[in-house]
């Protein structure tokens, strides 16, 4: 979506009464954004009177913050209530081995106020809740999601949602990240991509699976450019679009994310007019029936091929990419690469099971969600991909 500098497109809810004229120290400091026609000092100044969210000032939180408070965003307001760990310092590089011990927003603050005095940091010591969330994000025009957790995700969605502001989210695990900017009033939400959050049984953290440490400094700054172009109503942001970045193959992608009439927030008839107790919506007690659908998102290389050999119509389909499709594929499957699925839905039959397929099991994980999201209801993914199709099932199969 292009995004012009006129005003209705941006977020700026009323104009600041902060003082906005820039000194001769912060004209040098910002000289390489003056000259750039689509900032200038007219957009300085707004940047200036920008007033941004970061929520977590995590793994992702830190390249923001960095990034946001050096390029002059006037107000950064920071949520968060831990204190820094060893563990943390391997990717959370606005803290330093100096702060270990101490809570992260006085480490933030003292990198932040090091690297640009201008900006007015505004602490928020505490646990994002449903109580709080309204309350804090209404002062801000632009809400950075730097969390880990789903609850605080659909919080932070919801919450943004319901005030009509932009929601820049990004996530990070092991090798891969993503990132969206989620605006409820210019496309659509986190809900319209994953409704239902998946049981914490399958939510492994990154304390549990890892997080390669300059993933984040990568997801974390294209949330802080996202950011600034939401200021300045400059360029086209990520609204309706989900970026994928696989850092081991080095490879960006993205999905076409479309506002989903049904989605209980922001679709034609919402159901969610106000936030909800984010914890029990996230499984923290998961329902029984909960636990078993989810589990049966996935299904097994030996198992799919009992099925498809009982003659049962299942309509497999592979979401790698035509190159990878080359190399070797299973018969019967059709190519839908990932990006393109939300565009060729129509393309499949409601009626039949959906098996989707990919090389190791993590996109189809995606793409099993995602039509479940569109009511293929009981669509699934093929568990460990083809590589563990060949492995289990035919070991003639082209690996790679
Ligand atoms: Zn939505």
């Amino acid at each position: 979506m292009a995004v012009s500098k006129s005003d209705k497109n941006s977020p700026h809810s009323a104009p600041s009464a902060a003082p906005t004229d820039l000194s001769a120290e912060e004209l040098q400091r910002y000289a390489r954004h003056l000259i750039l026609p689509e900032v200038g000092v007219e957009g300085q100044r707004t940047l200036k009177r920008g007033r941004v969210l970061i929520v977590g000032v995590g793994g992702l939180g830190s390249p923001a913050a960095l990034y946001l408070a050096a390029a002059g965003i006037g107000t950064l307001g920071l949520v968060d209530f831990d204190v820094v760990e060893y563990s943390n310092l391997q990717r959370q590089v606005l803290h330093g081995t100096s702060a270990v011990g101490k809570p992260k927003l006085a480490s933030a603050a003292a990198r932040l106020r090091d690297v640009n005095p201008h900006v007015a940091l505004i602490h928020h010591e505490a646990h994002l809740t449903s109580e709080n969330a309204l309350d804090i994000l209404s002062g801000y025009d632009v809400v950075l999601d730097g969390s880990d957790n789903f609850p605080t995700r659909y919080l932070v969605n919801d919450a943004c949602a319901l005030l009509g502001k932009p929601d820049v989210y990004g996530s990070i695990f092991r090798f891969d990240g993503q990132a969206s900017v989620f605006w409820a009033a210019r496309g659509p939400c986190y809900r319209c991509l994953y409704r239902e959050p998946p049981p914490p049984e399958l939510v492994p953290s990154c304390a549990e699976g890892g997080v390669l440490g300059v993933l984040p400094g990568i997801v974390g700054s294209v949330q802080a450019l996202e950011a600034i172009k939401l200021l300045l109503g400059e360029g086209e942001t990520l609204v309706g679009r989900l970026l994928l970045f696989d850092a081991m193959r080095l490879r960006f992608r993205e999905m076409t994310l479309e506002k989903d009439p049904g989605c209980p927030l922001c679709g034609s008839h919402p159901t969610i007019r106000t936030l909800i107790d984010y914890e029990a919506f996230c499984g923290l007690a998961p329902t029984a029936a909960s636990v078993a659908a989810e589990h049966e998102l996935e299904v097994r290389p030996r198992a799919l091929r009992e099925e498809v050999g009982a003659g049962k119509r299942i309509q497999l389909v592979d979401v790698r990419e035509p190159f990878e499709w080359e190399i070797c594929h299973i018969p019967g499957s059709v190519l839908i690469p990932l990006a393109t699925l939300p565009g060729r839905v129509a393309e499949l039959d409601r009626s039949a099971p959906v098996v989707a397929i990919c090389h190791t099991g993590v996109r189809s994980l995606d793409a099993a969600r995602f039509l479940r999201s569109r009511g293929f209801v009981g669509a699934r993914s093929l568990h460990g991909g083809v590589a563990r199709w060949a492995d289990e099932v035919d070991p003639s199969m082209a690996r790679y």
